[in-house]
C-alpha cells in the first residue's frame, strides 16, 4: 500500500473538465491536489510547492507544458520531481518534442481510468525512493 500522507500531486491543465477529472482521481487515491491553469503558474508553484508528481498538459496559456518541463527539469531544484505530460494533439510519447522535455512519462488523452492510476502510483513511488536515496 503506497503512504500517501502528506504528499501531494500539482496539476498544470487549462481545461476546465480534464482539471476537475485528474483532481478527482488524484484525489480519491489520497493525494492532495494543487492546481495551475497556465504555463508560467505552474512553473511557479512546482519552484514554490516542490509537489511529489506533477501532471503536465501539453497546450497552456503563456509557456507550453513541454517549456515548462524542459524549464524544470534544467533546475537541480526541480529536477527531480516525477512530471507526466498529457496531450490529446495526438502526440504519442515516443515524439521527439515529448521526449526532448525530459518528462518521466507520457499518458494520451482522453486517459484511461486505470492507466492514469497506474502511472500516478508508479511515479509517486519512484518520487518517494528518489528522497529516501537522497537521505
Ligand atoms: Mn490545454
Amino acid at each position: 500500500m503506497l503512504e500517501t500522507e502528506g504528499k501531494c500531486v500539482l496539476i498544470v491543465e487549462d481545461n476546465p473538465l480534464n482539471m476537475k477529472l485528474f483532481g478527482a482521481m488524484v484525489a480519491a487515491q489520497g493525494f492532495g491536489v494543487l492546481q495551475a491553469t497556465n504555463g508560467p503558474r505552474g512553473l511557479s508553484m512546482a519552484h514554490q510547492h516542490r509537489p511529489d508528481l506533477i501532471i503536465m498538459d501539453v497546450n497552456l496559456p503563456g509557456m507550453s507544458g513541454l517549456e515548462v518541463t524542459q524549464a524544470l527539469k534544467a533546475d537541480e531544484e526541480t529536477r527531480d520531481i516525477p512530471i507526466i505530460v498529457t496531450t490529446a494533439y495526438g502526440l504519442r510519447g515516443d515524439d521527439p518534442a515529448i521526449r526532448a522535455s525530459g518528462c518521466d512519462g507520457f499518458m494520451a488523452k482522453p486517459i484511461a481510468i486505470s492507466e492514469f492510476l497506474d502511472v500516478v502510483e508508479c511515479l509517486m513511488m519512484r518520487s518517494l525512493h528518489r528522497r529516501l536515496t537522497a537521505l
